[in-house]
């Protein structure tokens, strides 16, 4: 237990990895992203392949998307809905690639979602099931879906608070086109590495709790935690998908408050 309660945050770098700009530069990213998720599974006594890694292309240009699919990124996730689909428009021609929404869905984009999406990892509430259930029925599509969590307590961080996650799930079985498979948060952003792991804790034990008496249908296999800073506590803590933007595409322009409006307090962000 010892390694694993020592593992500290990466969030130090956070803005100083540097722009992948050739495909060789995504190629040694996702190598060394994937050699950092293999060593937190060798701690943690898993199998590698019990992780999924979901590069996260937000705010990032088409060009270097197209960068990243070239060096094997099959699946992008992006957290606004209108600029995953004018992305998902813009490179039609590369047909074997799929999106993954990870951020806040507000109804009036479910169109938007339900057209393109193969995976949605933000849903909270009641209301954009619905809106996503009508409009995937309209499109003849299902949907991939994550239930977010907000495991740190942050009055910013969407999500559902963990009490009210259970009758959520029992609801869930009315929306026919949405496939659920697990659950995702977000956890503090923090240095604090045990306090960041206790998000991730909160995340699993919810799970743990929910599985047996999930309705028929309503799948809580996976676990969507962890990002550049703190994805090997997540993976230590039982992730099956982390979502990784900076180590792989290199630094964002602008802070994250930015990209999460009101996230965070000034003094977690300010570390
Ligand atoms: C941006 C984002 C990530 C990835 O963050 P990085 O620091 O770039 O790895 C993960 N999850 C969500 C929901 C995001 O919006």
């Amino acid at each position: 237990m010892q390694t694993l309660v020592s593992t500290q945050t990466s969030h130090d770098r956070h803005g100083l990895y540097p722009e992948a700009v050739t495909v060789e530069d995504f190629r040694r990213n996702l190598a060394s992203v994937q050699e950092r998720i293999a060593a937190a599974c060798r701690r943690a006594v898993r199998d590698p392949a019990g992780v999924r890694l979901l590069p996260v292309s937000k705010t990032k240009p088409e060009a270097s998307l197209r960068l990243a699919h070239a060096a094997g990124c099959r699946m992008l996730g992006e957290n606004k809905p209108q600029e995953a689909y004018r992305k998902w428009e813009a490179m039609q021609d590369l047909t074997d690639l799929q999106w993954s929404v990870i951020g806040h869905l507000q109804t009036n984009k479910a169109k938007l979602v339900a057209r393109f999406a193969t995976e949605f990892q933000a849903l909270d509430s009641l209301r954009v099931a619905d809106a996503l259930e009508r409009r995937l029925q309209a499109e003849g599509r299902s949907l991939d879906v994550f239930v977010q969590v907000n495991t740190s307590g942050e009055a910013s961080k969407y999500g559902l608070a963990p009490g009210d996650v259970p009758a959520f799930i029992q609801a869930l079985p009315t929306f026919s086109a949405l496939r659920v498979r697990g659950l995702m948060t977000l956890a503090l952003f923090s240095s604090e590495a045990e306090r960041v792991r206790q998000c991730f804790i909160l995340l699993r034990t919810l799970r743990d709790r929910l599985r047996d008496s999930a309705p028929a249908g309503i799948g809580l296999d996976e676990l969507s935690m962890g990002m550049s800073g703190d994805f090997e506590i997540a993976i230590e803590e039982g992730a099956t998908v982390v979502r990784v933007g900076q180590a792989i595409f290199g630094a964002r322009p602008l802070p994250d408050a930015y990209y999460w409006p009101d996230a965070g307090n000034p003094k977690e962000h300010s570390e």
